[in-house]
């Protein structure tokens, strides 16, 4: 693969950053993760403005305008010949010698690489997620996309270690979003997710999917739900860029519904990837 490095197109056992880079040393950065379907951009506009503002949190200076950004993750796509995957994106703070305090107006670190990857035909689709809950012990700033991924991680390890496939976070006896993904329950003809704010990452998806709620018939109630709640409930799914709509069919062990896909998370999959490729640039 051609990965971008600061300016820089090379291969990937050629790249290098800095030992020094404040990313690396003090996760002092933010990331964005862009699908590629049939060599398009699913949502650019949407992941540039979310980059943009994560930056703006942390008081860095975007490197590039969203034009050129187009370009960049454009030209890598060709560059490798992507069809269907991914491009992420990194933004360093930059790099100096390490202190907890930083010097105003480092120069930026940028990584990019793509990463090719069967996303449409995705086997879990079909069965569904199983998900435990754990306790949210991440930072409470969760709306700024840093690369400080730690605790997540190991929330998707503690569900591997059980047999599940991924983990939804838990904070005051309210479900916050999902390792990598913002979780949904479907209750009768309600559609309850929780609100955006500092708790939850808003996902780029999560806002195209609750565009499409009233036309596949679901009204839209935005608050924070409990476990027992969605153990309740008809149906329940999560989203990312990655992903699209993935059903769940259980949380701690306990069945949604059937413990089959429901057919309001098929119908938004539908729905949402339709509206996806159509927009793609
Ligand atoms: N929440 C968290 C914690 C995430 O890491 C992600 C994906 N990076 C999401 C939600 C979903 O965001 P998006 O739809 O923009 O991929």
């Amino acid at each position: 693969r051609t990965v971008y490095v600061n300016g820089d197109w090379v291969p990937e056992e050629a790249a290098t950053i800095s030992v020094f880079d404040r990313g690396f040393l003090m996760a002092d950065g933010v990331y964005e993760v862009v699908t590629v379907l049939e060599g398009k951009l699913v949502d650019f506009a949407g992941h540039c403005r979310r980059l943009h503002r994560s930056l703006s949190e942390l008081d860095i200076a975007s490197p590039h305008t969203e034009e050129e950004w187009l370009q960049l993750q454009r030209d890598l796509v060709h560059r490798n010949r992507l069809r269907e995957g991914l491009v992420y994106l990194q933004v360093t703070r930059g790099a100096e010698d390490r202190d907890f305090a930083w010097s105003e107006g480092l120069t930026p670190g940028v990584v990019m690489f793509t990463q090719a990857r069967s996303l449409v035909d995705n086997p879990l689709v079909e069965r569904g997620l199983d998900i435990i809950t754990i306790d949210d012990l991440r930072w409470q700033r969760r709306d700024i996309k840093t690369v400080q991924l730690l605790y997540s991680s190991m929330g998707k390890m503690m569900a591997k270690r059980a047999g599940a496939h991924d983990a939804w976070m838990v904070e005051d006896g309210l479900v916050t979003e999902g390792t990598s993904n913002n979780a949904y329950i479907i209750a009768g003809r309600r559609l309850i997710t929780r609100q955006a704010g500092h708790a939850i990452l808003q996902g780029i998806t999560r806002t195209a999917v609750l565009a499409l709620a009233a036309e596949t018939g679901l009204e839209l109630e935005e608050r924070p739900f409990t476990v027992a709640e969605a153990q309740a409930a008809d149906e329940a799914f999560v989203t990312s860029a990655t992903t699209f709509v993935m059903p769940v069919v259980t949380v701690d062990g306990v069945k949604i519904g059937d413990g089959q896909p429901g057919p309001m998370a098929r119908k938004l999959r539908e729905h949402y990837l339709q509206q996806a490729r159509d927009a793609a640039i």
